[in-house]
């Protein structure tokens, strides 16, 4: 009995096994009147998502153009990192990580007239966002 007892609690508990996931921080320089973001082939790559969306994103958030040359975003106007990282954690938490499991194996999924659905590979929840 004991024994079975100490076998038992050794099988780990799937179950309540909990998000470890990280939002990753924005790198930034800033460059005579623009601001670079060095790190968006990382950012993109653990969001899952191509390079382009969280351009646009943060074009809309920043209110400014931004500069995609594949390796690097080149945002005009200086900003602080901080200010990029929030924007960074507000995509993450609004197209990446699902709002019931909070996991970030999501992809996201256009349906017309500028919705966008987030669609969680972990626990199959399906919601649209704005887009
Ligand atoms: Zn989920």
């Amino acid at each position: 009995m004991e024994l079975l007892e100490r076998a038992l609690n050794k099988i780990p508990e799937l179950s309540v096994e909990k998000s470890t996931f990280i939002v990753p921080e924005s790198e930034t320089f800033v460059q005579g009147n623009k601001t670079i973001l060095k790190n968006i082939l990382n950012l993109s790559d653990k969001a899952r998502r191509k390079s382009e969306d969280i351009s646009k994103y943060l074009t809309k958030e920043l209110g400014v153009p931004i500069n995609n040359d594949g390796q690097q975003l080149i945002i005009s106007g200086k900003f602080s990192n901080d200010e990029i990282n929030r924007c960074i954690k507000r995509y993450f938490d609004v197209y990446v990580i699902c709002r019931e499991c909070h996991k970030p194996d999501t992809q996201t999924d256009t349906e017309g007239r500028g919705m966008l659905y987030v669609v969680c590979k972990a626990c199959g929840a399906r919601y649209g966002v704005k887009s």
